[in-house]
């Protein structure tokens, strides 16, 4: 199979140059009685059947060691489930072969609480080392990473070093990192874990409004404040189940 180069049936006909959105409707993401086990005998997610519509906006809730990160690593396929079928972006990702897995991580973008950023890099290299740069001229490379950190308003540090901003623009860096092959998925984990409650809404707000571009994005976080203030569908995890899937309030059931 040729993987990543042709997927029939999930794109509109854009204009080449265009940016390709996949057809409104279609999961990005599906779990279907997933279980994950790193020991024998323990579970970390135990019978996961959940969905993740295109361009949804979806927090993952519950107490530390529920399972959320788990989850978030099998979306991005570093892990394998031990039980069931996860399909993203059209991929089983239990079948996915070694050669296929960054073909599926190019179409998903990942955000660490700790950043993870290169701290003997400056702002605009760690963001353009993520960049899928095959066919695209140097000079439009750097032109799209400065209109990627103005989008996130870093175009003025772009020559300084990640250690010289402060917690809440190394975020912005990570987000802009994570945005600049224009993912389908944004997957955060706990992305606001390290920062002040001023630094946490602008973080949020930045995650947020990816979503109302038309990328799925799925939040981990045990914040309180922040599910009160987006409220949107939020997934609780506890002992590696579903808890509770509760729907965004006023979406239709
Ligand atoms: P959360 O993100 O909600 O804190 P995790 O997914 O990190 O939850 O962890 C769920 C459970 O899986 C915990 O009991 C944790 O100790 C265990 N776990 C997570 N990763 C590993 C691993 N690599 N090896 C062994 N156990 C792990």
């Amino acid at each position: 199979m040729s993987a990543g180069v042709s997927r029939p049936g999930r794109w509109h006909g854009h204009p080449a140059g265009a940016s390709a959105r996949p057809i409104a409707g279609e999961a990005a993401a599906q779990l279907f009685h997933v279980s994950k086990s790193y020991l024998a005998g323990t579970y970390a997610l135990r019978d996961v059947t959940l969905e993740f519509a295109r361009g949804e906006l979806v927090f993952l809730t519950g107490p530390s060691g529920a399972g959320k990160t788990s989850l978030l690593r099998l979306l991005f396929a570093a892990e394998r489930p031990s039980e069931g079928q996860i399909v993203v972006l059209g991929r089983n990702v239990s079948r996915l072969s070694p050669r296929s897995v960054p073909y599926l991580r190019r179409r998903i973008g990942v955000v660490f609480q700790d950043f993870k950023l290169l701290a003997r890099r400056t702002v605009e290299e760690n963001v353009a080392l993520a960049l899928d740069v095959v066919g695209t001229p140097r000079r439009a490379a750097r032109a799209r990473v400065f209109a990627m950190l103005k989008q996130v308003g870093l175009q003025h540090r772009r020559y300084q070093s990640p250690l010289s901003l402060s917690g809440g623009e190394q975020q912005r860096v990570a987000i802009a990192r994570a945005l600049i092959n224009e993912p389908e998925i944004l997957l955060a984990d706990e992305p606001t874990g390290n920062l002040d409650p001023d630094l946490t809404l602008e973080i949020m707000d930045l995650i947020a409004e990816t979503a109302t571009r038309g990328t799925t994005v799925v939040v981990a976080t045990h914040d309180q404040s922040i599910l009160r203030r987006f409220r949107k569908r939020a997934v609780r995890l506890e002992g590696g189940r579903i808890a509770e899937d509760r729907p965004a309030p006023g979406a239709g059931v």
